[in-house]
């Protein structure tokens, strides 16, 4: 509560006074715009306030120092608090407890931690218990507060609590945390508070204010610890978001049978399935159902029979309040539009919410939820196409378990996160990362996963935790990475420490390989084969949609007839790179083609030529079969002749034998071939200037199997011939003229007539600078951006991996430039180059291709510059759909803005 001039730090909500709102999120954390939008829907939300996140960031822009004015703001909101509870704040007869809990303005689950029942010391400890007539409870309060207190803000760490607790249970013969009386937990509240003052040096804090305020200081310390910097590394979160810190007044789930604290997502997040799943606890306190202390129990009934659990559910233990929380949920998630990740507190009968957010969920889940909202009415479809991440899909489009193969299962645990993956096992997060590092498949196994872990977890091909449920930290956070997962496989002995998984009788050690499936949980030994996915239903669907939206089309670059096949059936439009030279690898072809190379004069290459005809035909003929009509674009020969020749004496020898010439004749060619840089050598359209007849025999093999399939498919195919590498006008008319030569002997030989376009690869920065002129005579333009980018930034794709990570790491470059175009630079000569093209031939065709044409931020680019496709690998093909609509949708709200 701000007084005139000032500014406001300070937001309330709940109790009739609620300042903020859902679309605050960036000045109020998400947790706190969300508590203030239930607070305005009416849901029981526990009176509270926020403290902004523009506070985080004036702390850190003064040296951690606050505003002065923020004292009075936090004690005025206090006071607010006060009255409509009609507690005091540190008042021993009926003292006033609350939670400290953060929250930044992207969802970062487990990066910074709550405490709760703060306002507790010995002497509202006592009062609590006479006020409450509970003094289990209020003890049991105590307990946490000063276990939560010392750990977060003191940085005691937790074993010393942890050992207190366990020697007395096993003293007094306990199981569960629950059969401690009131007499207990103030047994154990003096051995922490020794604990405390023996680990620091002095005694736990009693006095109230320095509770709220160290609480409300760790918050705000806690965005630069480094679980949350690692956090916002791997999720693009920019540290001067900063986090918000929430006040809310405490509600108890632990004051009995009929009070109980859960957690629950609106629908099924592992399978999309319109169904309210989640886990509760009675007689417990916050995080106990994800912490893995008790097991916890399922909502429903459904829940439960699905799960094969024989603890009852919330709809049958607590019928009333299970049906005012289903209420609730659709509530929820009629207002927000999407699913919803809720968490709850029952205290003595009557329900309160503590948090919403939109969940996390699987790709699969994804694509269902966004589907079936769409089919009930909640949104759009267009909508439906933009929540949906592209990059999500690649978990979609890789292969499952085959399922005829065989399977040594040896446990199973819960199908935490769905996806199959083979790995090696690993024990540690950092052991995971630097092997994964070196390129091997890596499952990281551990008894529960924390924070601390998510690197590891980020490396890992598939995670294996021996505790801990559907909810647990290991499954959470997989489901959002999108990360295979199997959690609380409890037959598994994992022993970190000796590096050894026990089960079965079985011993697995580090580096052994193991299988994992998440959508059944089952751990299998060794390597499982695996199938191709099929691409039906909320997939198929939600590609229906994105294809009517999408105005660019999607090709893919392929040469083999499987890649072309993959490519079709995950709804490539044509072919925007068909490398011819990979043909010439084949083995049956490979000798031809050395023999072309090592010719003398151009006779003998002319003689090798032909007998690479018939195959370079054949290859053709397949790929137009395949392709159907479609656009097929066919690259001429690029790569540097020496790439084709033998390199050890060896394969020399056997060269030289083959043709009937001697070891130091080509030895002594390989010589002449050799280039300092290849990559700017003798390659691309300067072979073809050199040895027209190579793109002569090329462009005849294209022509002939056009005129062929024509012939005997009856399918006209119009291909698209690229010549690379071209830097001049010139170049281009010269090697034009052999390309249309030999179109025409085609046409006069076979009798038949077809069309075909001639153009260019654009890949070097003269090409973009002269792109009008080029265009002239060129009538499509393919940028190769992977080329591009080299020669544009002056960096050699093969070597910048030595020092690429630190120019990220610096912020040099925010982008690996291969990975996704650089905009401003290799963008703006994409521009350039499309604008002059344009200028001259304005219907001219223009591509991308490179690894580019299937990252949807290049995407994205694309369409602005209003590229008629993108071409990218088989595989990435739907994800290149899917962002081709987004860039469309959101071009058409830019154009509406
Ligand atoms: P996280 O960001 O890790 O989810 P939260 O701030 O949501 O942390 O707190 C964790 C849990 O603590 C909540 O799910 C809830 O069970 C409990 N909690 C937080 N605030 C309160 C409160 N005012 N009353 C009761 N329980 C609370
Ligand atoms: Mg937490
Ligand atoms: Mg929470």
């Amino acid at each position: 509560m701000a007084s005139q001039g000032e500014s406001k730090w300070v937001y309330s909500f709940g109790a009739g006074v609620t300042e903020g709102r859902a679309d605050m999120r960036n000045l109020l954390g998400g947790k706190g715009a969300n508590l203030a939008e239930m607070a305005n829907l009416g849901l029981p939300v526990p009176p509270g306030f926020t403290i902004t996140t523009e506070l985080c960031t004036y702390y850190y822009a003064n040296g951690r120092q606050y505003p002065p004015e923020l004292k009075s703001q936090v004690d005025s909101a206090i006071v607010r608090l006060e009255e409509v509870m009609g507690a005091r704040f540190g008042d021993a007869a009926n003292p006033l407890l609350v939670s400290v809990r953060s929250g930044a303005r992207a969802s970062m689950p487990g990066m910074m931690d709550t405490v709760l029942n703060l306002g507790l010391n010995d002497a509202t400890a006592q009062g609590l218990a006479k006020r409450s007539g509970d003094a289990r409870f209020a003890y049991d309060s105590y307990r946490r507060f000063i276990q939560m207190y010392s750990n977060v803000v003191l940085n005691v760490e937790h074993h010393h609590f942890e050992e207190i607790l366990d020697d007395h249970k096993r003293r007094g013969g306990f199981k569960l945390d629950t059969d401690l009386s009131a007499d207990d937990w103030q047994a154990v509240i003096e051995e922490y508070k020794r604990a405390v003052e023996r680990t620091l040096g002095t005694p736990f804090p009693q006095d109230v204010q320095e509770q709220v305020w160290g609480a409300i200081g760790a918050v705000f310390g806690s965005w630069m610890n480094q679980r949350a910097i690692t956090y916002r590394r791997l999720h693009d979160i920019p540290a001067s978001w900063g986090t918000a810190v929430n006040v809310q007044c405490m509600v108890f789930g632990n004051m009995g049978n009929d009070c109980a604290t859960g957690v629950a997502f609106t629908r099924n997040p592992s399978t999309g399935e319109n169904a309210f799943y989640g886990e509760y606890l009675v007689n417990a306190q916050g995080e106990d159902v994800v912490a893995g202390i008790r097991t916890p129990q399922h909502l429903t009934i459904a829940g439960k029979l699905a799960n094969k659990s024989d603890l009852p559910s919330m709809e049958e233990v607590m019928p009333e309040v299970f049906q005012q929380l289903d209420e609730v949920r659709l509530q929820l998630e009629k207002h927000y539009r999407d699913m919803q990740d809720i968490e709850f507190t029952v205290q003595q009968g009557k329900l309160y919410m503590l948090q919403t957010r939109n969940g996390k969920r699987t790709a699969p889940a994804a694509l269902k939820i966004a589907v079936d909202f769409a089919a009930e009415g909640l949104i759009t479809q267009e909508e439906a196409v933009q929540r949906i991440d592209p990059a999500s899909l690649d978990q979609l489009l890789h292969p499952t378990l085959d399922p005829k193969a065989e399977r040594k299962i040896i446990a199973k645990g819960l199908p935490a996160s769905p996806g199959a993956a083979s790995g090696k096992v690993c024990f540690t997060a950092d052991e995971a990362e630097a092997l994964a590092a070196k390129g091997e498949s890596v499952i990281l196994c551990r008894v529960e996963t924390s924070p601390e872990d998510i690197h590891g977890m980020h490396a890992a091909a598939g995670i294996i935790t021996s505790r801990g449920g559907m909810t647990s930290h290991a499954a959470v956070v997989a489901r959002g990475m999108g990360r295979a997962c199997v959690c609380g496989a409890g037959d598994l002995r994992i022993d970190a420490k000796g590096k050894t998984i026990s089960v079965m009788g079985y011993e697995i050690r580090e580096g052994d390989v193991v299988t994992i499936d998440g959508s059944t949980g089952e751990v299998m030994l060794g390597e499982v084969p695996t199938v191709q996915p099929e691409l039906s239903g909320d997939f198929a669907t939600l590609m229906g949609w994105a294809d009517k939206i999408r105005r660019m089309k999607i090709r893919t670059n392929a040469e083999t007839p499987l890649d072309a096949r993959t490519a079709r059936k995950f709804g490539a439009e044509g072919i925007g790179l068909s490398r011819t030279e990979h043909m010439f690898f084949d083995p049956d072809r490979i000798t031809s083609v050395r023999e072309m190379i090592l010719a003398e004069n151009e006779a003998g290459r002319r003689a090798a030529l032909a007998k690479l005809e018939p195959f370079q035909k054949q290859d053709f003929v397949e790929l137009f079969t395949i392709m159907a009509g479609l656009p097929v674009t066919i690259r001429l020969l690029d790569p540097p002749l020496h790439e084709f020749l033998p390199h050890s004496e060896k394969d020399m020898a056997e060269v030289a034998k083959s043709l009937g010439t001697d070891l130091l004749h080509v030895q002594h060619r390989a010589a002449q071939l050799h280039e300092q840089n290849p990559m700017l050598g003798h390659r691309g359209c300067r072979l073809g200037i050199s040895y027209p007849e190579i793109y002569e025999m090329q462009a005849r093999a294209i022509f002939a199997a056009v005129a062929e399939v024509a012939k005997t498919t009856g399918q006209a195919v119009t291909p698209e011939v690229m010549v690379p590498l071209i830097v001049t006008k010139k170049e281009f008319d010269i090697l034009k003229a052999v390309i249309d030569k030999a179109a025409q002997q085609v046409k006069d030989s076979t009798g038949q007539d077809f069309d075909y376009m001639v153009g260019t690869m654009i890949e070097l920065p003269r090409a973009c600078l002269k792109a009008a002129e080029i265009a002239e005579t060129a009538e499509f333009f393919s940028f190769g951006t992977n080329d591009l980018t080299q020669t544009i930034l002056g960096l050699s794709r093969d070597d910048a991996g030595s020092f690429l990570p630190e120019y990220q790491r610096q912020g040099i470059l925010e982008q690996d430039p291969f990975q996704s175009l650089d905009q401003e630079g290799v963008g703006e000569l994409v521009a350039i180059a499309a604008e002059r093209g344009r200028s001259v031939r304005p219907d001219i065709k223009l591509g991308i291709c490179g690894e580019h044409g299937g990252d949807p931020a290049s995407i994205s680019f694309c369409e602005k510059v209003g590229l008629d496709y993108v071409s990218c690998s088989p595989y990435r093909v739907p994800i290149a759909r899917l962002a081709a609509a987004q860039a469309a949708l959101s071009a058409d709200t830019v154009k509406r803005d």
